[in-house]
């Protein structure tokens, strides 16, 4: 213990870390990266055993700073199921509503927020309460001002938030990144966000207001939205927006269907961007410059993702993001690393205030200010 408490010391880890990463949360392995670890283990619990908490749950078997130990989940058979694939013992499964128990759990660090978008708000907001670390996936709420809660209970409850922003570390998202810091696309000028894909059954709740908080632009939109601002490096200061409905049976009140929106920065910058529900083959971002361009295509979808610059294609190491993504959260919890783009709960906030003036602009027919 004391040999590990040493090492924690050397690398600045709070008394909370140490807390929360008893002897059984220790790896001495080799990660995805084939480089050995030595460290703390983040034992997460995935709430909402849907579509993506199931890949997400599979892409954390080739972890080594981050492991599946418990699950929160409506539907006992998947609870049983759940247990049987990951050695999950009874006392790290929970349901919506005895999962504040989880508080006096020692053996979970923190919980993995993976259900329909407008339960997000409430329930990161009870795990806060519980004293664990609030992992949230995309879109983090379904208006700012929700968002800016979540941000201001975890800060309360001394916990972390971050946001299942996956693409932050993807590798040719981030060589893209890198060239455009180092100057060599030169000036950026425009920026283009295509998103979307065809949506089906119209029962499910990703079309049910409440539940989504909108439409395409909550659940595809937002990464022409992040990418936007990541590809740029830039905040953008205005917007303007079109919404095109065409099957208002299907895309009710307030579930937008396609929107085009167009953003302006602060260097004179411009950018123009697609969310829809109804057209596939849409995934791509297009950034140029003065000196060159990059392109990614496909550009979000889980991979592999593609891209070319002026300078020739990009071939960075194919990743699985979702793995990377969750050993990535480990470091950023236990040794308070800094990811190249942020995924807080601030940057979340950030693109909802986006979103927010976005439906504002495509409902007035308005140029809307944008204050970050
Ligand atoms: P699913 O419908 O496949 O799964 C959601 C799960 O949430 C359900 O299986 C259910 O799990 C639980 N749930 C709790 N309450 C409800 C409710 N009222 N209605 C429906 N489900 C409920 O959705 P996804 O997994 O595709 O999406 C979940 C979240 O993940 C969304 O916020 C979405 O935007 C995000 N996402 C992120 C992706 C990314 O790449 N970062 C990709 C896909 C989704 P249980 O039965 O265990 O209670």
């Amino acid at each position: 213990m004391n040999s590990r408490r040493d090492f924690l010391q050397k690398l600045g880890i709070s008394t909370l870390a140490l807390h929360l990463a008893p002897v059984s949360g220790w790896a001495n392995t080799k990660n995805h990266d084939n480089q050995a670890y030595d460290g703390p283990v983040l034992r997460v619990a995935i709430m909402g055993l849907g579509s993506y908490g199931t890949r997400v749950a599979e892409a954390m078997q080739a972890c080594t700073k981050a492991k599946l130990v418990g699950v929160i989940s409506g539907t006992p058979s998947k609870i049983k199921e759940w247990q049987t694939k990951y050695s999950i013992p009874e006392k790290n499964c929970y349901n919506y509503n005895n999962f504040d128990d989880i508080k006096s759990n020692p053996d979970i660090d923190a919980v993995y927020v993976i259900t329909p978008n407008g339960l997000h708000h409430d329930q990161v907001i009870r795990v806060a309460k519980a004293g664990k670390h609030a992992i949230c996936e995309k879109p983090m709420a379904v208006n700012a001002m929700e968002g800016q809660e979540m941000v201001d209970a975890c800060k309360k409850a001394n916990v972390k938030l971050l946001v299942g922003y996956r693409m932050h570390f993807e590798p040719k998202t981030l060589e893209v990144i890198r060239m455009r810091k180092a100057g060599d696309l030169g000036k950026i000028l425009f920026f283009q966000g295509l998103c979307g894909f065809t949506i089906g059954d119209p029962t499910q709740w990703r079309l049910n207001k409440q539940l989504a908080g909108g439409g395409s632009i909550m659940d595809i939109g937002i990464y022409a939205i992040n990418g936007a601002r990541y590809m740029t490096g830039e905040e953008p200061v205005w917007v303007t927006a079109q919404e095109t409905k065409t099957d208002p049976v299907k895309f009710k009140e307030g579930v937008d269907e396609t929107i085009q929106f167009q953003f302006g920065f602060p260097s004179g910058a411009a950018a123009s961007c697609l969310s829809t529900y109804t057209m596939n083959n849409l995934d791509r971002f297009f950034l140029n410059g003065e000196k060159g361009f990059a392109e990614l295509q496909p550009s979000t979808g889980y991979g592999p993702i593609m891209g070319r610059t002026n300078k020739g294609e990009l071939n960075q190491p194919v990743t699985v993001h979702q793995t990377v993504q969750m050993d990535e959260m480990a470091a950023i919890i236990f040794h308070n690393k800094q990811p190249v783009v942020p995924i807080d709960g601030e940057e979340a906030v950030k693109d909802l205030k986006i979103i927010d003036a976005i439906y504002l602009a495509a409902k007035t027919g308005k140029k809307v200010e944008i204050r970050l």
